[in-house]
């Protein structure tokens, strides 16, 4: 990397824009004006604009000798980064951008400051030389890695719109191996509280006659959880199976049972490990994250009369929250004794979203990036939720959704780090994007 580059990352990087602590709301804010001030600086226009309770920066730098008719490129990045403790695990100082072995390490090198920057150097390297060939439009967040929605309103609200997208702000499974991610999956999530009495009671004057309320929790998560390892089929209505792209994918990438030992994961049942990606990619699933009820910490006898119970639904994409949602409530309730007070709080509520492996943006982005890195992207899914790209989705823009982090990164942990290489590599990746999506239609 260039030493000019690399004082504007180390800048960049030192800024420390944990969105998740107060303490920095300054920072920040100060991430957001480094990046309108980057635009700016490479020729384009950019300003922090006020979106309900937060900012975003948008803006955008024009194709160089456009005629008015140049395709225009969204990108998004997010500038703020995930809290650096415990601080002790640091080998150096998270905000201090430092190379050691090959990599750079820094808090939001990976995720995703170092990625961000790299598209808008690119942008800046191309506009200098007169040979910009595509509107670059800028849109980035500091909200990313606190669960923000304000990107999310600002797409459904934003009428100008992008012929494509392109996100850096996510990996490889295989170094070398870069990965576009066509889908992610939705999620819906409840609060499951059941009541059978005003108080505990003596199992020995009451049990075999009273209901309790644990046993009637069980009842209702019994009736939605996966039974052979596949949820029940009212769930699964609308999946959408993998694309023979992304079938093909599956044979470059490590096997189901690695990833599961790797992470020292009991398979759910004996076909887990070889459908590992059907299961995580294509398939919705449920998990129960905290259940509470009676004293399990003491030796006793009681009847529990209140038991409750967190779970969430990770949608497939093609499916629908809200009627997933209905058909999860509608099963529950009526695995459950009438008796019983139940009450189901549907919590929150986000939709996959999908992208059309054949649409001309993502055949031109594998050709750039074949031409890049020498390596044709994979087609892949994510089998996490991302708001942005069913927001992205609903508005018809078709997203190469990539990243140069490795397994191997420290994502969201100390020593957050990504190869030295690879930085001079998504620069010259979205070079190529670039002047690939210049062919749009
Ligand atoms: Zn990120």
């Amino acid at each position: 990397m260039e030493q000019s580059w690399l004082d504007e990352l180390r800048e960049f990087i030192a800024i420390p824009s944990v969105s998740a602590d107060p303490a920095h709301e300054a920072d920040v804010r100060r991430a957001a004006e480094w990046v309108r001030d980057f635009v700016k600086r490479a020729g384009g226009e950019a300003e922090l604009v006020r979106f309900g309770e937060r900012e975003l920066v948008i803006g955008e730098i024009q194709a160089s000798a456009s005629g008015g008719n140049a395709p225009t490129v969204m990108i998004y990045g997010h500038y703020d980064v995930q809290p650096p403790a415990p601080l002790e695990l640091w080998e150096t100082p998270p905000f201090e951008l430092s190379e050691r072995d090959g990599w750079y390490y820094a808090r939001g090198i990976a995720d995703d400051k170092g990625q961000l920057f790299t598209l808008l150097k690119a942008a800046q390297l191309l506009r200098e030389q007169d040979e910009l060939p595509v509107n670059v439009r800028v849109v980035s967040d500091g909200e990313e890695e606190i669960g923000g929605h304000t990107v999310v309103e600002f797409l459904e609200a934003d009428e100008r719109g992008a012929d494509a997208c392109i996100i850096f702000d996510g990996g490889m499974t295989r170094p070398e191996q870069p990965e576009f991610g066509l889908a992610t999956r939705g999620l819906v999530g409840f609060h499951l509280k059941v009541r059978t009495g005003e108080r505990d009671m003596h199992s020995g004057y009451y049990g075999g006659a009273a209901l309790n309320a644990i046993h009637v929790l069980m009842q209702g998560l019994s009736a939605v959880v996966a039974r052979d390892g596949l949820l029940p089929d009212a769930l699964r209505v609308g999946r959408a199976p993998l694309s023979q792209a992304e079938v093909d994918s599956l044979k470059l990438l490590p096997k189901g049972w690695e990833i599961l030992d790797d992470a020292g994961a009991t398979p759910l049942d004996p076909k887990a490990a070889d459908d590992f990606y059907d299961r995580t990619w294509a398939e919705p699933s449920l998990d129960v994250n905290g259940i509470r009820g009676g004293k399990p910490d003491f030796v006793n006898t009681t009847l529990i009369v209140e038991a409750d119970a967190r779970f969430t639904i990770r949608i497939a994409p093609g499916q629908d929250p809200e009627t997933i949602a209905a058909t999860a409530e509608k099963l529950i309730r009526e695995a459950m004794p009438a008796e019983a007070e139940v009450e189901l709080i549907h919590e929150n509520s986000a939709p996959p979203g999908v992208f059309e492996p054949d649409s001309q943006a993502i055949q031109l982005g594998m050709e750039a990036f074949k031409k890049a890195t020498g390596v044709r992207p994979l087609l892949v899914r994510v089998g996490g939720t991302l708001p942005i790209y069913p927001a992205l989705a609903a508005k018809g823009i078709p997203t190469i959704g990539t990243g140069f982090a490795l397994r191997e990164s420290n994502v969201h942990s100390p020593n957050e780090r990504l190869r030295v290489v690879d930085i001079d590599r998504a620069v010259a990746a979205a070079i190529e994007l670039y002047r690939g999506l210049a062919a749009l239609d």
